[in-house]
């Protein structure tokens, strides 16, 4: 696949000039002898990108629902008619195998009418209204303004997808940065963005990296910032914005997410759950369960079980070779975190039970196997416990409680995704009252979110703003007084 890249996207084109301040040159994860791109990222285009945005919001917060929609609905028809080649976009940018890649390519299709459903719904059910003799007094909804839209590598597309057509549907014009990772994927959704011909400055694209998006999350003209990434750049984020006041900064971060398999556990359906949990995106998603607390009544019987199926997981090239269920690690940086995470394990005395190795599948890539590591008496203030990894590592945990198991749940410094197995309605409540987390699922896996329901985490997984529905938190009051009209 040809991935030739564009530029930036502002007043309504692409631009790009000889004068890049820095070059990005991506090889493809999955097989290292291909150059999939070469980007250059402009300095001098973070003032025009704002510029635009600014001009884009001034059209744009006049226009209505209804117009907001039929654009988004042009933008749906444009992504429809180009979902093979953002899949396979996808799965050699990220190396996730191509039918995962299809499912996020499917899924920015159907986030335009979920989002649309959704709003609509929202407003109409949290206008407040309160009504005197004489006097009619409601909220409404106003847009923010520019906002920026920053993405992770892991889902370039379909995290920042969400957010740009909240923020679009709710009136703002948008700037957005994908990772500097997966720039071609994300180019391909700006280019659907232009073809739904939305009026110039009302949706941007800016290429680069921690500079580019530091200056344009410090610009007191961007009135909100949406961030899914890591952790530490969601602090550098606050640092940066924390004096201006009102501007909205929404966090979706890490996870170090839990699962909890108690002793009536249904063994054959919780495996593939878990398999997937672990593993898929080969452990690159936020929601990937690392911990694995398992009652002690269970746990050699599942733990074998798990041994053996998670032994047999075909690792691949995600396009070439059939339906692997891993692909490889974004990137050499990704390969090392995730040895270097193993051997923090055994240094703080887990035992390993699956060891982790680097693969040979007929392709030099960034391919691995996954591993499994098993803690008795895990040191809770330690890295394996308390830093996310990122990548297809999961370790086991016995308790003999639940109260117990909700207590190692709940010590790391996250509180994204969690899970419990059981048959016992008293456990899961228990569970959904006392774990930390935005996301606790019964029964499902860790990466099982719904496309309505909000998500967002709680400690250091995010400052709870789940992103499609807070761009249209921001509401004023308005009282009339009937009698003059
Ligand atoms: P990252 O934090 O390294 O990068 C994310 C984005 O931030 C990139 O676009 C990057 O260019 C940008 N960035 C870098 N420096 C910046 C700065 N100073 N100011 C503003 N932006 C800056 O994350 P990643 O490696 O791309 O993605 C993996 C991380 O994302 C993991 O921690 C994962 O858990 C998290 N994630 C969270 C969610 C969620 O919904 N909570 C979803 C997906 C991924």
């Amino acid at each position: 696949m040809q991935m030739t890249l564009k530029g930036d996207y502002f007043n309504g084109r692409f631009h790009q000039s000889s004068n890049a301040q820095e070059k990005i040159l991506k090889r493809g994860p999955a097989d290292l002898t291909q150059v999939l791109w070469e980007a250059g990222v402009y300095y001098d285009h973070i003032e025009p990108v704002i510029e635009s945005a600014q001009k884009g919001f001034a059209t744009w917060r006049k226009t209505s629902f209804e117009e907001r929609i039929a654009f988004l609905k042009k933008y749906q028809e444009a992504v429809r008619a180009r979902k093979d080649e953002i899949s396979m976009a996808l799965a050699l940018e990220v190396g996730k195998p191509l039918w995962e890649a299809k499912t996020e390519a499917a899924a920015l299709d159907s986030k335009v009418t979920v989002t649309i459903t959704d709003s609509l719904e929202r407003i109409k059910r949290e206008t407040i209204k309160e009504v005197m003799p004489k006097i009619d007094g409601h909220t409404v909804y106003k847009p923010l303004g520019p906002c920026f839209v920053i993405g992770p590598f892991n889902f370039p597309c379909h995290l920042a997808n969400g957010q740009i057509l909240a923020a679009l549907l709710a009136g703002n014009s948008v700037i957005f940065k994908p990772s500097e990772k997966t720039i071609y994927s994300a180019q391909l959704m700006m280019e659907c963005f232009h073809a739904a011909g939305f009026p110039e400055g009302v949706i941007n694209f800016i290429n680069g990296t921690g500079h580019t998006a530091g200056k344009l999350t410090g610009d007191q003209r961007i009135r909100g910032v949406f961030f899914t990434g890591s952790k530490g750049v969601g602090q550098r984020i606050v640092e940066n914005t924390y004096k201006d006041l009102s501007k909205l900064v929404a966090l979706e971060l890490g996870g170090k997410n839990s699962t909890i398999i108690h002793h009536d556990t249904n063994i054959s359906h919780a495996l593939p759950e878990l398999l997937r949990a672990c593993f898929l995106t080969s452990g690159q998603r936020c929601t990937s369960t690392s911990m694995i607390l398992v009652h002690k009544k269970i746990e050699q019987e599942f733990i074998s079980q798990f041994k053996a199926v998670t032994e047999r997981i075909r690792v691949g090239h995600p396009t070439s070779q059939p339906d692997p269920f891993m692909g490889p690690l974004i990137d050499e940086h990704a390969e090392k975190l995730y040895f270097d995470f193993c051997n923090f394990g055994k240094q703080e005395g887990a035992e390993e039970i699956v060891s982790p190795r680097k693969l040979d599948v007929g392709f030099q890539g960034y391919y691995v196997s996954p591993s499994i590591h098993y803690a008795k008496k895990p040191n809770l203030e330690g890295k394996f416990i308390q830093e996310e990894i990122f990548g297809p590592n999961c370790f086991f945990v016995p308790y003999e409680d639940i109260e117990e198991a909700i207590h190692i749940a709940n010590c790391t410094q996250y509180g994204l995704a969690a899970s419990v197995y059981t048959r016992d309605a008293d456990i899961y409540n228990l569970c959904l009252r006392d774990i930390d987390a935005g996301l606790i699922n019964l029964n499902r896996s860790t990466v099982g979110a719904t496309a309505r329901l909000p998500f967002g985490g709680v400690k250091n997984s995010g400052n709870h703003h789940p992103a499609a529905v807070s761009m249209i938190d921001h509401c004023v009051s308005t009282v009339a007084s009937l009698e003059t009209l």
